[in-house]
């Protein structure tokens, strides 16, 4: 079952410099359990996407679901009400947390605007900062007393503090050193199994949401690109944004036919005031035709690959190519 749902959302920000279109008709599903990747180079409407859905930015267009029920247009108290279903976690382990309040006032922040009496707020936050693996001394402790990963630890225990169907992640390890990020992704999971909370975790870094994710939603200039099974992308991307990024992802996976030399995507993201016609992606894509200029692909399932889809008229899985996705070598 689908605990998180966007129809068509589109989310538009008026700069002095014209509208900029940030998310762009987008669909997706988080379902019971599941964790989803949304993955794209920064600035391709990610972030948005993920305040859009928690109603932090407002839907130009569009509808947001959570366990079936429209969200898009409700009033802030009704809104308040489905935050116990749908929390975030930020990027930022440091700026998210408020420097003056103890952890334990931070983790229990949720709790006391749902309402819960303090008696409660207590055994819960305790509860809370044993899942995590802080120690219990930890609560009377503020914020800059801890390390990056133990921030991040705190964040999670307070998102998870009103047990949500949802979490929204919006690049969670990326602030953190290498060897924190696995040890913070392994407790995303562990917790994951324990309370059956699904994620949608946004990041730019394919390596981190490939050891986390069941599906994948790759997203360029503020549309989807390419979707589907983690599994079935991974081996064979369909887009060639997403063979790209896949090119130059930091850890090949060795069991992949994939070249193990990185390789850096050619060209800069285009501004998104200014989209190029046609294929957004036509300006960097190795393998663009003359129909990419004039003609925008639509997001359309592939053939023959169940629970797949991708924005390309030339998709590398239908026409089985592997495009020389050239560039410099790093
Ligand atoms: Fe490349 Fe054309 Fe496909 Fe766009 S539609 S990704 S430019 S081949
Ligand atoms: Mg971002």
């Amino acid at each position: 079952m689908s605990i998180l749902s966007a129809r068509s959302l589109s989310v538009r920000f008026e700069t002095p410099r014209g509208t900029l279109q940030a998310v762009n008709d987008v669909s997706l599903d988080v379902n019971e359990r599941e964790t989803v990747g949304l993955v794209g180079e920064s600035g391709c409407g990610k972030s948005t996407l993920g305040k859009a859905l928690m109603r932090l930015v407002p839907a130009a267009e569009g509808r947001i679901f959570v366990s079936g029920q429209d969200i898009t247009r409700l009033g802030s108290k009704a809104i308040a009400a489905i935050r116990s279903d749908v929390q975030m976690i930020f990027q930022d382990p440091y700026g998210s947390l408020n420097p003056r309040h103890t952890v334990g006032k931070i983790i229990g922040q949720p709790l006391s605007v749902a309402g819960w009496k303090r008696a409660d707020i207590k055994a819960r936050v305790c509860e809370l900062v044993d899942k995590v693996g802080l120690p219990q001394a930890a609560l009377d402790r503020f914020p800059h007393e801890f390390s990056g990963g133990q921030r991040q630890r705190i964040g999670i225990a307070r998102a998870l503090a009103l047990n949500p169907k949802v979490v929204i992640c919006d690049e969670p390890v990326s602030a953190l050193d290498v060897s924190v990020r696995a040890q913070v992704i392994n407790l995303m999971k562990d917790l994951q199994a324990e309370t059956g909370v699904s994620f949608l975790f946004i990041s730019h870094d394919l390596s981190v949401v490939e050891h986390i994710s069941d599906r994948l939603l790759v997203m360029y200039l503020g549309r989807v690109v390419e979707s589907g099974k983690a599994a079935d992308i991974w081996p064979a991307p369909a887009h060639p944004y997403t063979a790209a990024l896949l090119a130059a992802a930091p850890v090949a996976n060795p069991k992949l036919a994939r070249s193990r030399t990185r390789k850096t995507l050619q060209g800069e993201l285009p501004s998104p005031l200014n989209p190029p016609q046609g294929c957004a992606f036509h300006t960097r894509c190795p393998i663009a035709q003359a129909r990419c200029h004039e003609e925008r692909p639509l997001l359309r399932s592939i053939e023959g690959h169940a629970g797949r889809q991708v924005a390309c008229h030339f998709d590398l899985v239908t026409h089985q190519k592997t495009p020389d996705l050239a560039a410099t070598e790093t």
